[in-house]
């Protein structure tokens, strides 16, 4: 608008204006392209989420393969992984190196959950049962998934009212596992930025897309560069060997 603030239209007619636009509006971002031309691409990974629900008490055998936190079970170009969440529920992600049409042209039924599954459990057939144990006792919810990103360095031309936070700016496949903290990270230096710059909100934009660019793309590069580690050439080898370094560093 001539006045400089924005006009926003939401889908249900109404129509609102406003003095500064925070896009935390997520991976399919509406408001990423009124600042930048370049958009989300695929990573060359899909992942099938699902949950086994309180495994400790449910599925004990499983609780204590497990243990704590993550597993990684990686081959060539596929893996199944379990994430320990607070809730006690162990989060099974099966990632796979396909192309971006996979999904349409599988054939798993992924509305019928069961048959799904079987299905799944055919992708890892010579695998270890205990680990082939995460799909089968996942509950009967299953969530495809591509996994988009934003080029590593993405950055947009400054607007002086409109900015991104969280994954509408600096989307990313999650295996730098910090997604939410980056999300988060972001509002706490937009938040501060603004209040102390509250006459001069192009300022604090400018504040704050300064260090939100240079954190963001760090992580943007770690999370490119562990994917390409766990779903490319040898990948439980040269995991374990990151490990191995860190192990051999405490
Ligand atoms: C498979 C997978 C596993 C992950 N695991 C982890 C992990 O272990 N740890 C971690 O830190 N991160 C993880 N992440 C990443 C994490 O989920 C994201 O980085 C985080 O959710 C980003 O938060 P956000 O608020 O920016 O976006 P989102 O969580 O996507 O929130 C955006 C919100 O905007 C809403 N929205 C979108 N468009 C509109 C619109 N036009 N109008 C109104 N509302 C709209 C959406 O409905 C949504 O509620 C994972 C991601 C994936 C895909």
């Amino acid at each position: 608008m001539e006045n400089g603030k924005t006009e926003l239209h939401f889908e249900n007619g109404q129509i609102e204006i406003a003095d500064l636009v925070i896009g935390a509006d997520g991976a399919f971002s509406r408001v990423r392209p009124i600042l930048a031309s370049e958009d989300i691409s695929y990573s060359g990974l899909t992942m099938l989420e699902m949950n086994v629900v309180n495994a400790a008490v449910n599925h004990p055998d499983l609780a204590s393969f497990h243990k704590r936190g993550t597993v990684f079970a990686l081959d060539e170009g596929k893996g199944i992984i379990g994430q320990l969440n607070g809730n006690g529920t162990i989060k099974v992600y099966v990632g796979l190196k396909v192309n971006r049409d996979w999904l349409d042209r599988c054939g798993i039924p992924f509305n019928k959950p069961k048959k799904a599954k079987e299905a799944i459990l055919d992708l890892f057939g010579d695998w270890d049962e205990q680990l082939k144990n995460y799909i089968r006792y996942a509950e009967d919810t299953i969530i495809p998934r591509r996994i988009y990103m934003l080029p590593v360095g993405f950055k947009w031309q400054r607007h002086p009212r409109i900015t991104l936070i969280g994954d509408a700016a600096h989307l990313m496949s999650p295996f730098a596992g910090e997604g939410v903290n980056l999300a988060m990270f972001d509002a706490y230096h937009l938040a501060l930025a603004i209040m102390d710059n509250q006459n001069n909100v192009s300022k604090a934009i400018e504040i704050y897309e300064e260090k939100m660019f240079a954190y963001s793309s760090e992580a943007a590069a770690e999370s490119k560069a562990n994917l390409e580690l766990c779903f490319g050439d040898h990948a439980a080898e040269r995991l374990m060997n990151v490990m191995n370094s860190y192990k051999n560093k405490i």
